[in-house]
C-alpha cells in the first residue's frame, strides 16, 4: 500500500468539478484517508512548489494557486503515486490524453485542475506539509475483497 498527496486546485473548486474529480479516484478503488479545504498562502505555495520558485513563471503559478480555496487530500492504494499521476495525464491539458482528468477537463498548461505527488519523496514531503499525522484516517474499506485478488496486495 502506498499513499500520495493530491490537491484540487482553485480552478477545480471554482468550476464545480470537485465531486467529479474525487469520484474518479473513488471509482478507481483508491482510498481517501484525509481531506480538507484551505486557502494556500504565498509562504505555503513557495514550500509546495520549491522546485519551481526560481522559474520565470513561478509568479503566475503562485497567483493562481493562492487565488481561491483548494482541497488537499491523501489517497491510498497499490502504486498510488504512479496510478494517480497516470490518471492526471500530462501537465498541460492540451497534451493530456482523453480519458485522463486533465485531458478530459482542462485546456490549459497552468489551470490543470489537480496536483499529484511525482514520487515517494515528494509524497512524504507534501503529505507532511498539509496534514498532521492525527488528521489522517486510515481504514480498511469493507469492499476490499471486491477490488483486487488477495494475492495482489
Ligand atoms: P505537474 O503538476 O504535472 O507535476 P510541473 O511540476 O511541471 O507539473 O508544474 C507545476 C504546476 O505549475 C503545473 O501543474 C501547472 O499548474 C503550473 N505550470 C507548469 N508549467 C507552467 C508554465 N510554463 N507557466 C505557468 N504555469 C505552469
Ligand atoms: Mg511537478
Amino acid at each position: 500500500m502506498q499513499r500520495t498527496f493530491i490537491l484540487l486546485k482553485p480552478d477545480c473548486v471554482q468550476r464545480r468539478l470537485m465531486g467529479r474529480v474525487i469520484s474518479r479516484f473513488e471509482e478507481k478503488g483508491l482510498n481517501i484517508v484525509a481531506m480538507k479545504m484551505l486557502r494556500i498562502t504565498p509562504e505555503l505555495a513557495k514550500q509546495h512548489y520549491a522546485e519551481h520558485v526560481e522559474k520565470s513563471w513561478y509568479g503566475a503559478l503562485e497567483a493562481f494557486i493562492t487565488g481561491g480555496p483548494v482541497v488537499a487530500a491523501i489517497v491510498e492504494g497499490l502504486d498510488a503515486i504512479r496510478v494517480v499521476r497516470n490518471m492526471l495525464g500530462a501537465t498541460s491539458g492540451l497534451d493530456a490524453p482523453a480519458g485522463t482528468i486533465r485531458g478530459d477537463f482542462s485546456g490549459s498548461r497552468q489551470m490543470n485542475l489537480v496536483h499529484g505527488s511525482d514520487g515517494p519523496e515528494a509524497a512524504e514531503r507534501e503529505m507532511a506539509l498539509y496534514f498532521e499525522e492525527s488528521e489522517i484516517c486510515g481504514y480498511q474499506p469493507t469492499i476490499t475483497p471486491w477490488l483486487r485478488a488477495s494475492d495482489e496486495s
